[in-house]
């Protein structure tokens, strides 16, 4: 039975630049899967655009996120979760980590623009865990680059072979639609966004005389640049793009609902199920049948007044049913599961089962940490939840020192999160704040502020870098923390951090201490 449910689940990610149509797509897919209640929700991302400041985008993101971020959908046999990833790059945190929790993404790319500094922020955490990618080139309905120019840069820029599985006539106005090269038949292109494809237009055969009665010199074209192409791009090999070696490419316009169908259709026949997972004991089969799964994001309700958060747990083995009693394996508490909601559509339907490779919202009060394991009572630990190194650092006081316990409250319980890293340092008692993105202050002052009633101001600290510190010999680790102690702090699992002002002083560090190990990464162990 478990076994049966995971061989038909697809949990992927979808990522993207801001604006290359990422909204869009979601949507389509979607409305293709039959969802089409879930329209709302795309709307009420829309009207974030109209937010007048960065934080305030990101706080009405924050709000619809819960709804959206994780959306299920059934498409033929399969059943196919969805992962949303943040957009603005300062959370690039939060999606690193929901990058750990899915099998394969799908990477959106605006055609007029070709691959972006985000795309490509994001496909090197995809390279490194050798995440399977599918890449849809969106826009062809507009004036774009060309198709020969993108497929060269997105392999130049991202250093995996790009097999193009359809290919456009034309684009902007003179866009006539896709050929598909295994199907061999090109599918007509209508502008709009409400058909659905049962009204496709299919020519059959890339030498059907019609093509040229239709298209003239573009069919001419067509022929020329796909016997190009078969001749330049390698063969399609399953293999290589389960290792994230090759990307099979797709192009369409997301918001004339077009080439939505080839990319679910990949998804489903290409996009491998939920595999195995590694846990500091052992490795854990999906099949197994008994439950594991792991907290990969935790959000914050937006109600202050219950201050309650969701745990979002991808199941790693075994079946899930609503009530059982599960295990947290870094304290041995067991938590239970009467409240948990799945992500079906936009509301938070309450779920009563769910498999390996589907996602769980866990209610709680701060039992649940970023990075726990949760099973049925084995000792378990899955590994691979990045926190990186803070690049940028600031201070923290607060107006008000009655206040000092709701603000230590606000900020154990924002670091649990994930929003901000909170450090303790080796001398003194300032609480000392990191983040990756500039932006991540921002949010913490506003959230401390209406949802703790804490007025706090942050002014930048000296630091510009922190590394994770570890040794084999713990009493070389305590002499050069003794040696270091005004550039030692703690993060919020006590491990020990070197803080520097300065490159430099990292590199004279490392090379005076050979036995310390330097770390830009840490997981959760
Ligand atoms: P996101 O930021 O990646 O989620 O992008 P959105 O889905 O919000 O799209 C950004 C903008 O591009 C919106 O104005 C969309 O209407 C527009 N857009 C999306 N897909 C297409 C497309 O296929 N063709 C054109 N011309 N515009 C598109």
């Amino acid at each position: 039975m478990v076994g049966q449910e995971v061989a038909r689940r697809r949990t992927f990610a979808i990522i993207s630049h801001p604006d290359a149509g990422k909204t869009t797509l979601t949507e389509k897919l979607l409305l293709f899967a039959g969802a089409i209640h879930i329209a709302g929700s795309v709307k009420a991302r829309k009207a974030s655009r109209h937010a007048t400041s960065d934080w305030m985008e990101i706080e009405k993101q924050r709000g619809i996120s819960v709804a959206s971020s994780v959306m299920q959908m059934e498409y033929g046999d399969c059943v196919i979760n969805l992962l949303d990833t943040p957009g603005h790059q300062d959370f690039s945190e939060d999606t690193y980590r929901v990058l750990t929790a899915v099998d394969a993404a799908l990477m959106v790319i605006d055609a007029g623009n070709g691959v972006e500094a985000q795309t490509l922020r994001l496909l090197e955490v995809c390279r490194a865990r050798n995440t399977p990618i599918i890449t849809f080139v969106n826009k062809m309905d507009r004036e774009v680059r060309e198709p020969l120019d993108l497929i060269d840069e997105i392999e130049r820029t991202l250093r995996m072979a790009a097999v193009p599985f359809t290919w456009p006539m034309g684009m902007g106005r003179g866009f006539q639609g896709v050929f598909d090269l295994r199907h061999n038949h090109m599918r007509v292109f209508h502008p709009g966004s409400d058909r659905l494809d049962d009204e496709d237009e299919i020519i059959q055969g890339l030498d059907n005389p019609l093509l040229a009665e239709r298209f003239g010199d573009q069919a001419a074209n067509l022929q020329q640049e796909i016997e190009l192409i078969r001749g330049a791009s390698p063969e399609f090999d399953q293999e290589a793009f389960l290792a994230g070696r090759q990307t099979p490419v797709f192009f369409g316009s997301a918001i004339n609902n077009f080439g939505i169908r080839e990319v679910l259709d990949a998804l489903v026949g290409l996009a491998p199920p939920p595999g195995s997972r590694s846990a500091l004991q052992r490795h854990v089969q999906p099949h197994e049948l008994r439950f594991t799964g792991v907290v990969f994001k935790i959000q914050a309700n937006m109600n202050p007044a219950h201050r309650d958060r969701i745990a979002f747990v991808r199941i790693c083995s075994g079946r899930f049913e609503r009530g059982m009693n599960l295990r947290i394996a870094r304290n041995d508490k067991d938590i239970r599961t009467n409240g948990v909601v799945s992500f079906l559509s936009q509301r938070r339907d309450l779920l009563d089962v769910a498999y390996p490779g589907d996602i769980i919202g866990i209610p709680n009060h701060g039992t649940l940490q970023l990075g726990d394991t949760l099973t049925e009572g084995e000792r378990l630990q899955f590994t691979g939840l990045p926190f990186f190194a803070p690049e940028i650092f600031q201070t923290v006081e607060i107006a008000d020192p009655m206040r000092s316990k709701q603000l230590k409250l606000g900020l154990a319980q924002l670091g649990e999160e994930g929003a901000i890293q909170v450090f303790r340092p080796h001398l003194g008692s300032a609480l000392l704040l990191g983040a990756v993105g500039a932006l991540q202050f921002d949010v913490v002052a506003h959230r401390l502020k209406y949802e703790y009633s804490v007025d706090a101001r942050l002014a930048p600290a000296k630091y510009q870098l922190a590394r994770w510190i570890t040794a084999e010999d713990a009493r070389e680790l305590k002499r050069f923390i003794d040696t270091n102690a005004h550039r030692v702090a703690y993060d919020a699992v006590g491990a020990p951090t070197f803080l520097a002002s300065f490159g430099a002083e990292l590199s004279v560090a490392e090379e005076n201490w050979k036995h310390i190990r330097f770390h830009k990464m840490r997981e959760h162990a």
